[in-house]
């Protein structure tokens, strides 16, 4: 028969620790401390199978089954404390709290002092010696009863309460007397019956029924459910329950009840036992902070006086330790804290209560930390040999390196500060800066030496130069791949996009916000680790990259079987790439360079002649005699211009690599060429367009007329990527012989040249061809047999076609790099740009577990890239496979990339750290699915 309920008491108990998915973490852990023999008070748990069968056969019929199992168990909390429940001299009271395998701390439900009832409360009140503390319990129990198990609304509780309170006038809810507390009580019983139609219940054995019900109801309420969804939990049964007999951390001056530390959950720092305490207390006025809880260790309290400007005499008279206060106390729990970490290998984060003087451990877990305190932590475990460094990797969520890697808002500050609207966190760090509309503008304050948050609809190419300088970007518009969170994330400035709540006018230059006001000049600060935008000014902290979070780095390169690399278009990038621990890059976007300073006119230039340039040399093709000779003529001035411009930009780009390769000190290099559509080189403005005219001398309606010539309704799908190399290979051309020649230039150059958006061998082919000519002719103009670096070609895979006939594709190509942005967006079929509106109702309603574009979507996107390295693979073993899209730098896409066998991946700089690490995660989990396999 199926065991529902297990006992833990009394030195021993029927669970342990590794009984966590079937126990909770918290039942788990109590079986484990009474198994050593520590203090907890006894009880049993109600399993995660009884909450699966709460779901399928509803309260009633759950309790006929489970019901014989739990009145063995009370028999036998019965026997062991010599109490009776709800009965008898000395009756016996039980607290009910969740635990779900992982914790969700203050999700689920909990109702404590359960089993007061008018049989139990004189005894009680006998046993206690102490008729106010009884009623007082009573009156929690039946707040907590009423909320928890009926739904009456908190409030009315609360107003009762306050109502008590005003007419005889108690500023404090312990100042009621006795006699006050039960007009509580009784005003506690109207309100009960008013909202429920029933008395409030008077048998300890219903009440019991009903709360653990509740408890098993709470695992599915919204706000559960909100945070697995936050958190990532799946795979659950359910809440497991705790019955656990009642201690008194409130019975008077001999109690308390806090919480605690192993090490401290901020910094790691394993200096004195961290934690907090409150005399006179039950565990909810800890949190409530209605008092100031009170330091566990004399060294604490000290240090905590110290910080709010509180001297030693006043922390010794009001806020004294518990080590000075309770010292017998305070050795047995130091004693338990140096157990437990022993015994668990790990920080555990404690709760206790301390009845009469006597200690007693109501919970112990894996304590929460911030990223700076996991990683010295496990540093730390592995110099005092309580892990391997292998447990030391496993230990730290590469997710949460975020954290170390960009400057992070003071936390009191971030707490204080208001929040104006949230939107995507689309890349990490804290910025606070003066509010700019336009690129420009942020270009020209930062020149004056001011700080600024660059504000946009959206971004476009030409917004880089503004972007570059901006503290952070905020967008009303885009997804986390849209061209605000990609350039935001390789630059590693923080940005928040589609926060779709901020109205921008930009004539007005000024923007509303749920209500409130923001002009240009206005402070206004982003979180975007959290994509939160807040008013006004918050400090910030800057990371440190050394110590602890150095050697965990280190120790994960130890493992990993991934290479990897970055995405970086600037030397600057590059080399903030390499100290982050890239092995080079995997993704130069060129498209960047051609904005910076005076290159934007040369470009422009060509792109005002490209078409009837390439029009009248198909017309010449076919035409002869007089016909060719005018057409001839025609094309004279517009190819001069062509090529000038052409001439002008080669030394430029040649001179961005020269830069790049030298950073990057013998590093690969992918370096892509030109992939945006040519429109978005162009200013879309009236005065952008009038500036543009002026500069180029001409006639402002000629460039709007070109403007208009090249838009298109579907640009993403339109004349992009390779699309222009085939219309215009001089481009393409004039890129190659940049990259090579500045490979020449720099010893131990290793270029790569990746031909993007190829969906057809024949294009790639094509292209290719270009590139060898180029090559070929450069060598000639060199006088060289040979260059001093393999010449590797190759191409992205972004189009569905490319991923299915990969086979051919990989005849031409030296090696993939999945740009799985592109891939996602034509694989899923989602726009890049706009899916951000609809895919939360997407993630919400479970169509897909995640955005695709953060999270690579593995069961479709992830089956074509599947099949391009089987097809690929398949027509050229040697093929190097790597991925450049923003999945590179996302833990779980990386697992999954390490499981289908590429050989890097790559993403931005300020991710490179986080890819390492999810890239050792990746072959612990095999290792660990392995040993478990062969057991
Ligand atoms: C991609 O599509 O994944 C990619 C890396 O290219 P881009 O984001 O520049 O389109
Ligand atoms: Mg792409």
């Amino acid at each position: 028969m199926a065991k529902y309920v297990y006992f833990f008491g009394a030195g021993k108990a029927e669970g342990k620790r590794e009984m966590k998915e079937l126990l909770g973490g918290k039942g788990a852990n109590l079986a484990e401390m009474a198994n050593l023999g520590l203090p907890v008070p006894p009880g049993f748990t109600a399993t995660t199978e009884v909450c699966r069968k709460y779901y399928e056969l509803g309260e009633e019929k759950l309790f006929k089954l489970v019901e014989p199992e739990i009145k063995k168990n009370l028999a036998r909390l019965e026997k062991l404390t010599g109490k009776t429940f709800g009965r008898g001299p000395k009756p016996l009271l039980v607290s009910v709290r969740s635990g779900a395998a992982v914790s969700m701390p203050g999700m689920m439900d909990t109702v404590l002092n359960l089993g007061i009832t008018s049989e139990t409360i004189d005894a009680l009140i006998e046993l206690a010696g102490n008729e106010r503390f009884v009623w007082d319990a009573y009156r929690r129990f039946m707040q907590m009863f009423g909320d928890v198990v009926m739904r009456v609304p908190r409030e009315e509780f609360e107003h009762a309460l306050d109502g008590v309170k005003k007419k005889y006038n108690r500023q404090l809810d312990t100042q009621l007397t006795t006699d006050e507390l039960k007009k509580v009580v009784e005003s506690y019983r109207r309100i009960y019956r008013k909202h429920t139609g029933e008395e409030f219940p008077d048998d300890a054995m219903a009440q019991l029924r009903r709360s653990m019900g509740a408890v098993f109801g709470s695992w599915n309420n919204p706000r559960a459910v909100t945070y697995r969804q936050l958190h990532d939990i799946r795979g659950l049964l359910g809440t497991a329950v705790n019955v656990q007999t009642m201690v008194f951390g409130n019975m008077g001056e001999k109690c308390g009840t806090g919480v605690a530390f192993t090490r401290d959950p901020s910094t790691g720092q394993n200096k004195y036992f961290y934690g907090e305490y409150l005399m006179n207390a039950q565990g909810e006025d800890v949190v409530a902070g209605i008092r100031t809880p009170q330091q566990i260790s004399r060294q604490g309290s000290r240090e905590w006086a110290r910080n709010n400007g509180i001297s030693e005499k006043e922390r010794r008279a009001n806020y004294p330790s518990l080590e000075e206060l309770m010292p017998k106390c305070f050795k047995e729990l130091d004693r338990i804290r140096a157990r437990l970490e022993k015994h668990y290998r790990e920080m555990q984060d404690v709760e206790f209560t301390i009845e009469d003087g006597k200690l007693h451990m109501l919970q112990t877990r894996a304590g929460k930390r911030t990223a700076a305190a996991a990683v010295k932590i496990a540093s730390d475990m592995v110099k005092e040999k309580l892990i391997s460094t292998e447990d030391a990797v496993a230990r730290v969520e590469p997710g949460t390196l975020d954290q170390l890697l960009h400057p992070v808002f003071e936390p009191k500050a971030e707490a204080a500060a208001k929040q104006l609207a949230r939107g995507l966190p689309a890349s990490p760090g804290a910025a606070t800066g003066q509010v700019v509309f336009s690129a420009e503008e942020a270009e020209r304050w930062a020149e004056m030496g001011r700080t600024v948050i660059l504000v946009r609809i959206e971004t476009s190419p030409e917004d880089i130069g503004g972007m570059a300088v901006a503290k952070g970007i905020l967008t009303a518009r885009g997804g986390m791949t849209s061209h605000a969170a990609v350039v935001a994330r390789g630059m590693g400035t923080c940005c928040v996009a589609g926060a779709g709540d901020v109205v921008i006018d930009y004539k007005s230059k000024t923007m509303h916000v749920n209500g409130v006001h923001v002009k240009e000049g206005d402070w206004i600060s982003l979180n975007g680790s959290t994509g939160v935008l807040y008013e006004g000014k918050i400090d910030t902290i800057e990371p440190r990259l050394t110590g602890a979070f150095a050697t965990i780095m280190q120790w994960a390169d130890k493992y990993r079987r991934l290479g990897v690399r970055a995405n970086a278009d600037t030397p600057h990038d590059a080399a903030t790439a390499v100290r982050f621990g890239a092995e080079g890059i995997g993704l130069c976007r060129t498209e960047h360079m051609f904005f910076e300073g005076d290159r934007i006119i040369s470009f422009r230039r060509l792109i005002l002649v490209a078409d009837t340039v390439k029009r009248l040399r198909l017309d010449l093709a076919q035409a002869d005699g007089e016909e060719k000779k005018k057409i001839e003529k025609q094309l004279a001035a517009p190819l001069k211009q062509y090529n000038r411009a052409l001439r002008e930009l080669l030394p430029l780009q040649r001179k961005d690599f020269i830069g790049i390769f030298k950073a990057l000190k013998g590093r690969p290099c992918t370096i892509r060429l030109l992939d945006p559509p040519l429109h978005e080189f162009l200013p879309h403005d009236e005065a952008g367009q009038r500036g543009m005219a002026k500069t180029m001398g001409l006639d402002a309606k000629r460039v709007k007329e070109l403007v208009e010539s090249l838009h298109e309704f579907n640009p993403m799908l339109g004349h992009r990527g390779c699309r222009l190399g085939i219309t215009y290979p001089e481009v393409s051309a004039m890129q190659v012989r940049a990259i090579v020649e500045a490979a020449l230039k720099v010893k131990g150059s290793k270029p790569e040249i990746m031909i993007p958006l190829a969906g057809h061998v024949k294009e790639l082919a094509l292209q290719k061809q270009v590139a060898l000519d180029t090559i070929e002719a450069v060598k000639k103009e060199q006088k060289l047999k040979k260059l001093p670096f393999p010449v590797c070609i190759g191409t992205m895979i972004e189009v569905p076609r490319a991923a299915i006939t990969a086979d051919e594709i990989a005849e031409e190509a030296d090696f993939f790099s999945f740009g799985t942005n592109d891939l996602t967006q034509m694989g899923c079929g989602f726009s890049r740009d706009d899916a951000g509106k609809f895919l939360g109702d997407y993630v919400r309603e479970g169509i897909y577990d995640y955005d695709p574009f953060q999270v690579l979507d593995r069961g479709g996107v992830g089956k074509l890239m599947e099949m391009a390295c089987r097809l690929g693979r398949s027509t050229s073993p040697k093929l190097k496979l790597g991925i450049c899209g923003e999945h590179g730098g996302e833990p779980k896409s990386v697992e999954f990339c390490h499981q289908v066998g590429l050989d890097y991946v790559s993403c931005s700089p300020y991710r490179v750290p986080i890819a390492r690490l999810a890239a050792a995660h990746a072959v612990l989990a095999e290792k660990r699915s392995k040993r478990k396999k062969s057991k």
